[in-house]
């Protein structure tokens, strides 16, 4: 009886154990990717879920006004419904990232099925824009121990974040400005979303202030906006 008592427990350590680390952005159990640079005047603005119309249109908007280049990790569904949308950010100089095809939680893929999730996305960026991304993102930062080694061998470079501005459920932009600010350091990949993973459409206009609000306050105090791509050299 205690026995099984001891290995009930253990199995649901080792569960909360895996369940942390396949989630935690920070966590390099599962192979090493990059959560932060190794500038302190750098930030790197990165931006999940999109293409999405009309939002990155106006996000794009904003980066342009203050000359700042960005990091969007796509959807390879809503690239295929808005390659126009890609293509402008690529025109623009924005680094274009793999978020898989239909944005699963890959911690419940096959490694086929990961397999499939990334190519399909690179392939559909390649189409629009005429670029192979070289960075990956995993939906909601779930990966199991394959997930890494998967996106390695296809020449994806995985990348997490180390400041979350919390705006994937639409909160008011000061919000978002409040989360972001209470815990950049220097050198962060902030985690921001110009699209909703759910639909094409996903109100993503908080964001768009809230970057603006970002930039002006980091620039005036000194930090240069990078892009991960340019982070990494
Ligand atoms: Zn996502």
């Amino acid at each position: 009886m205690l026995e099984l008592a001891v290995t009930a427990a253990t199995t649901l350590a080792a569960a909360s154990f895996a369940g942390y680390h396949a989630m935690a952005p920070g966590s390099q159990v599962y192979g090493r990717s990059l959560v932060r640079g190794t500038n302190a005047r750098q930030l790197a603005l990165t931006y999940d879920d999109g293409p999405n119309d009309p939002h990155t249109l106006r996000l794009l908007e904003v980066l342009a006004k203050h000359d700042v280049r960005a990091t969007f990790f796509l959807v390879g569904r809503y690239v295929q419904q808005r390659p126009q949308i890609v293509r402008e950010l690529a025109k623009a100089g924005h680094v274009l990232g793999n978020h898989t095809f239909t944005h699963p939680n890959l911690i419940f893929c096959s490694e086929l099925q990961t397999r499939i999730q990334l190519a399909e996305c690179s392939r559909a960026i390649e189409d629009a824009a005429g670029l192979s991304p070289k960075l990956f993102r995993p939906p909601f930062g779930g990966r199991r121990p394959s997930t890494l080694r998967i996106a390695r061998e296809m020449g994806l470079e995985p990348v997490m974040w180390s400041v979350t501005g919390w705006d994937w459920e639409a909160k008011p932009a000061d919000y978002v400005e409040g989360k972001v600010t209470g815990q950049v350091k220097g050198g962060d990949i902030v985690l921001l979303h110009d699209g909703g993973h759910r639909e094409m459409g996903a109100d993503r206009s908080q964001t768009v202030i809230a970057t603006n609000n970002l930039i002006t306050r980091y620039k005036g105090e000194g930090y240069q906006f990078v892009t991960v791509q340019e982070m990494k050299n």
